[in-house]
C-alpha cells in the first residue's frame, strides 16, 4: 500500500504546508480522504488523474477538509486532455452525518454553481454514504471502517488491504474510539495540531498527548499532521516529547511525503 500526503498543514498555509488531504493507493483502488484547498491540483502534480478518482473519504465539513469538493465533482465529468464532457464514472463519498445535506447544498444551492451542476447532470454519477461506525466498505480488495471522534461531529477512517492498515484520526481532540479504531495498525496518521497545552487552540490533540495515545494503539509508525504554523520552530521538542511515551517509528509529515507499508 502507498500512501501520499498532500497536505500536512491546517486552516492556516504556510509556504511549507498546506490543506488537509491524503491519498491511500491499495493494489485496485485510488481513495482519497479528505480534500482541503487545492487538493485537486496536488493530485495532478503527484501524477493521478482526477477523472479516475472513485473514492472520496471525507472525515468532516470545516473548509481545510472539504474546499475542493465540488470543483472533484464538476472535473470528472470532463475529458482531462480534449476538456469535452465525457460519460462519467462513478464517485463513491463516504462521509459522517450531515454528507447528503452538505453535497446537496454544494449542488442546488449555490446559484452560480447550480447550472454547472445541472448542465453535467453531477448527481447522476455520485453515491453517497453517511457512516458513522464500524465497517462500512468490505470487500476483497481494501475494507473500510470508522469511529465517530471529538471534532465537529467528525469522523476518523482505518483502510485494509492486502495485510497492511492505515489509520486516520482527521481532526480530533485525544478520543478513545480512535484508539480502538487503530488498535495495531501499520501506520496512524494522527493530527498534532499544536506542541503543547498551553499553545492549543479548539478542539485538537497536542504533542504532549499524542505519545500515549500512540502507545496505546500499539501502531507500527506514527506520522504527524495538520500541524499549525506555531509548530514550525518546535519541532524537534514535538518529536522528543512524544517519543517519552511512543517507542515507534515517528514521522513528521511533508506535503507530497510519499510512505510504503
Ligand atoms: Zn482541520
Ligand atoms: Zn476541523
Amino acid at each position: 500500500m502507498e500512501i501520499q500526503i498532500l497536505g500536512s498543514g491546517s486552516i492556516t498555509p504556510t509556504s511549507k504546508r498546506s490543506y488537509s488531504s491524503i491519498i491511500v493507493k491499495t493494489i485496485s483502488e485510488n481513495i482519497l480522504m479528505d480534500i482541503g484547498p487545492a487538493t485537486l491540483y496536488k493530485l495532478c502534480r503527484s501524477g493521478y488523474k482526477i477523472n479516475e478518482l472513485n473514492h472520496l473519504l471525507i472525515t468532516h465539513f470545516h473548509i481545510d477538509h472539504v474546499a475542493d469538493y465540488l470543483p472533484l465533482i464538476h472535473s470528472k465529468a470532463f475529458d482531462p486532455k480534449s476538456g469535452k464532457i465525457q460519460p462519467k464514472k462513478i464517485l463513491t463519498v463516504y462521509g459522517p452525518q450531515g454528507l447528503l445535506e452538505f453535497t446537496q447544498d454544494l449542488l442546488e444551492n449555490v446559484k452560480p454553481w447550480n447550472k454547472v451542476t445541472e448542465t453535467l447532470q453531477c448527481s447522476g454519477y455520485l453515491n453517497l454514504y453517511e457512516v458513522l461506525s464500524g465497517k462500512f466498505k468490505e470487500e476483497k480488495e481494501w475494507i473500510g471502517s470508522t469511529t465517530p471522534v471529538h471534532h465537529a461531529d467528525g469522523i476518523a477512517y482505518r483502510i485494509d488491504s492486502e495485510e497492511k492498515s492505515v489509520t486516520y484520526s482527521g481532526d480530533t481532540i485525544p478520543d478513545e474510539n480512535l484508539v480502538k479504531l487503530a488498535k495495531e495498525t501499520d501506520l496512524l496518521i494522527h493530527e498534532c495540531s499544536f506542541p503543547n497545552e498551553e499553545l492549543l487552540i479548539g478542539l485538537h490533540t497536542t504533542a504532549s498527548k499524542l505519545g500515549k495515545i500512540a502507545a496505546e494503539t500499539g501502531c507500527k509508525r506514527l506520522v504527524l499532521t495538520h500541524l499549525y504554523p506555531i509548530c514550525e520552530t518546535k519541532i524537534d521538542e514535538i518529536v522528543r516529547r512524544i517519543s517519552k511515551d511512543y517507542d515507534g517509528d515517528i514521522t513528521v509529515a511533508e506535503d507530497y511525503m510519499r510512505l510504503i507499508i
